[in-house]
This record gives C-alpha cells, structure tokens and sequence, in this order.
C-alpha cells in the first residue's frame, strides 16, 4: 500500500485544464522529486494533495485519509491536512511571533496541545534544522534560509507522514540554498516521506529515489531518478534537463 496514492486527479482553473489525469504512487519513507517547466501543474498537484486545491476528478489517499474528487467534506479535508505538511517557496511566517512561537503555533491551535509541551516540541523541532538558539529570534532577524528551516520545523511539529516542499529553495539567495538542502537531506535519511518540486536537478538526482516530470498537466515521464537523469525517455524531458543545466 502507497502512504500516497493519487488516482487520475483533474484539476481545471476555469477553461484552463491544469491537471489532466495525474496519477502518482508513494510508498512510505520515499523521497519523489517533481521537475518540470512553470506551468506544468507542480504547485497545483501539490497543492491538491494537501487540500489546499479542490480537485474535480479522481482521488487523493494519504494514509487513512480519503478525497474522493469534488464531493470532498471539511473533515475529509482536515483528515487529509493532519497528515500532510507544508514547506512553501515564501517562508510566510509570522513577523510578530518568535522562531518558538511560530514552530509552537499549529500543534496548540489545530491539535489541542498544551503550551508548554508545544514549546518543547518547538524547541525539539528547531534543533532538528539546526536553530534551537533562536528560539526566541523574530523572522527579520533571521537569514531567509534560518527563516526557511524555521517553516520546516513549523511544518514537522505537526508530525506529518508526509512531508511536500514546494520550490523551497527558490527564493532564497544561493549561499543559503545548501544549508535548506541539507536539512531536507537529513529528513530524508531519517525516512521522512517527501514529495519535493525542486530547480535543483542535482540535488533532485542525488537524494530523490523517483523523479517525475510533469509536462502540460500530466505525469510526462518518471521512474528513478539517477536513471531518468542519466537516460530521459522523452524529447521534452532531455530538452528541459539540457535548459536548465
Ligand atoms: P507550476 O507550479 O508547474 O509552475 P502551477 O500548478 O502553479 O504550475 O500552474 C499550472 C497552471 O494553473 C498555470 O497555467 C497557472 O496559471 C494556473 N493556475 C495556478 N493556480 C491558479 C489559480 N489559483 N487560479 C487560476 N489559475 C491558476
Ligand atoms: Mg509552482
């Protein structure tokens, strides 16, 4: 059984058929690099499997969780997103609240934790990415790849099963991209299941197990990432891996 299962998922933005049957399998404790050209429905699929978009067809299961097309329910929705954390391009954390505070939020809001064991956990969590001395450090005292790992420990203290990161790395100035990697790279050798879209080919090849490319709104090509890179089947694939090198 996939912890992931995504069955022929539609997704229309009005006219504009963003998901065209996209069907994708994630066994517990892989790590699924998604590439692909803006546009081609990464952010949308992604956003899909975390309910934040409403699909039109087919089905999302994340572990017990089930989304059946447009009939889902809010609490289908909440079963889903307990399971499903976020890390997203713009860190979007909260200026008025400390590095703790942000990490601490969710568990006390959402899961009904008490505060001070949702400050420990905080306080576990900001370890984890390397920062449990700016506990108390406010975002804008933060560089935006502190700022980064502080959304990824916010989005672990709700101890998701699966873990998606969109672009995480796009925003942020190069010298502070490798130490976001790293800490994606470490969640992975500790068997945290991800499902990354990802500009950063090598390291797409070297820690993800599956690598998908998503072209025009469906799965246009996938299977294991060091061979996909090293032999792509399609023409719009090795286009895509010789532009971006
Ligand atoms: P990618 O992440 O691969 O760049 P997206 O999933 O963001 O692609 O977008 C796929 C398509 O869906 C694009 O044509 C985009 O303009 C459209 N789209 C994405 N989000 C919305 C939205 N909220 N409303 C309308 N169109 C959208
Ligand atoms: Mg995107």
């Amino acid at each position: 059984m996939p912890l992931v299962d995504v069955r022929s998922v539609h997704k229309h933005f009005g006219q504009n058929h963003v998901l065209k049957g996209v069907d994708l399998q994630v066994q517990s404790g892989q790590v699924v690099a998604i590439i692909g050209r803006s546009g081609s429905g990464k952010s949308t699929l992604l956003r899909s499997v975390n309910g934040l978009e409403r699909i039109d067809q087919g089905e999302i299961v994340v572990d017990n969780a089930v989304l059946k097309g447009a009939e889902a329910t809010p609490a289908q929705l909440r079963a889903l997103r307990m399971n499903v954390g976020m890390v997203f391009q713009q860190f979007n954390l909260f200026p008025h609240l400390t590095a703790g505070q942000n990490v601490a939020l969710s568990p006390v809001v959402v899961k009904g934790v008490s505060k001070s064991d949702a400050a420990a956990l905080a306080h576990q969590m900001l370890d984890k990415v390397g920062l449990g001395a700016k506990y108390d450090a406010y975002p804008d005292q933060l560089s935006g790849g502190q700022q980064q790992r502080v959304a990824i420990a916010r989005a672990l203290a709700m101890q998701p099963k699966v873990l998606l990161c969109d672009e995480i790395t796009s925003a942020l100035d190069p010298e502070l991209v490798n130490e976001v990697l790293a800490v994606v790279k470490q969640l992975a050798a500790e068997g945290m299941t991800l499902i990354m879209v990802t500009h950063e080919m090598r390291f797409a090849r070297d820690v993800g197990d599956q690598l998908v490319f998503m072209h025009h709104g469906r799965i246009h090509e996938q299977g294991p990432a060091r061979d996909v890179f090293a032999a792509p089947q399609t023409a719009e694939l090795a286009g895509f891996i010789g532009a971006v090198h």
